[in-house]
C-alpha cells in the first residue's frame, strides 16, 4: 500500500510506500493524518496502517528545482486528457506530442510536452499545432506539486482526494493499466 506525504504546509508532496511512512512515523519526522482500519506491527510498536501523513518539518522546494519531465508526469499533469481533443483513452491510448516538433528543435520540456491521443498525435504530424489548425486546450507547464506525478489510480486512495482538493488539485482519473507505476520515485523520495 501507498501512503501520501503532505508537507508541513499540508500540500501534497510525495508518495512512499507503507514501510517509509512507518520510518518516518517512528523517528517523529511525520505525524499521522489519517490511517486505514488494520494495524502493523513494527519494532514491537503496533501502529495503524498509514494513509495519509504529514512531514513536522516544511521541505523547502528551491525555486531553481524543476520536477524532471517524465512521460509518466505529463500524463498525470494532463489528467490523462488529450490536449487537443479532451478525450480520455487510458494510458495505452495516450502519446506524449512535442507542441513545437522535435524537427523544429522543439526541446524535451514541461512545457513543450503534452499529452495527445492516438489520432492527433497522427494529424497533427510534425507540425506545429496552428499549422495543422489544432488548438491545445490549455497552455503547458512545469508542475507546482510534485506528489501529483507520483499519483497514479494504482497508488492512490479515495481518501487522499480531498488533501488535493484543498490545493487546488484534481486527481488523475482511474485508469484500467496503471499497476506497473511504483511510488517513492520521486526527486524527493527520502
Ligand atoms: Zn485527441
Amino acid at each position: 500500500m501507498s501512503v501520501l506525504v503532505l508537507n508541513a504546509s499540508n500540500e501534497p508532496l510525495n508518495v512512499v510506500s507503507t514501510r517509509r511512512a512507518i520510518v518516518l512515523l517512528l523517528k517523529d519526522k511525520a505525524k499521522l493524518v489519517e490511517a486505514a482500519g488494520a494495524s502493523v506491527r513494527s519494532e514491537r510498536v503496533a501502529l495503524p496502517t498509514p494513509l495519509v501523513i504529514r512531514l513536522v518539518a516544511y521541505v523547502r522546494i528551491p525555486h531553481h528545482w524543476r520536477l524532471p519531465v517524465s512521460r509518466r508526469g505529463v500524463l498525470a499533469r494532463d489528467l490523462y486528457t488529450c490536449q487537443y481533443c479532451g478525450r480520455q483513452p487510458g494510458r495505452r491510448g495516450l502519446t506524449i506530442d512535442h507542441v513545437v516538433p522535435r524537427a523544429q528543435n522543439g526541446p524535451k520540456s514541461w512545457e513543450n510536452l503534452v499529452a495527445a491521443c492516438i489520432a492527433c498525435n497522427r494529424r497533427k504530424g510534425g507540425r506545429r499545432p496552428h499549422e495543422a489548425g489544432m488548438r491545445l486546450s490549455a497552455q503547458p507547464f512545469v508542475p507546482r506539486l510534485i506528489a501529483v506525478a507520483f499519483v497514479t489510480s494504482a497508488t492512490q486512495h479515495a481518501s487522499w482526494e480531498k488533501y488535493f482538493r484543498e490545493s487546488g488539485l484534481v486527481l488523475p482519473p482511474p485508469t484500467e493499466d496503471d499497476a506497473a507505476v511504483r511510488p517513492g520515485q520521486g526527486a524527493l523520495a527520502r
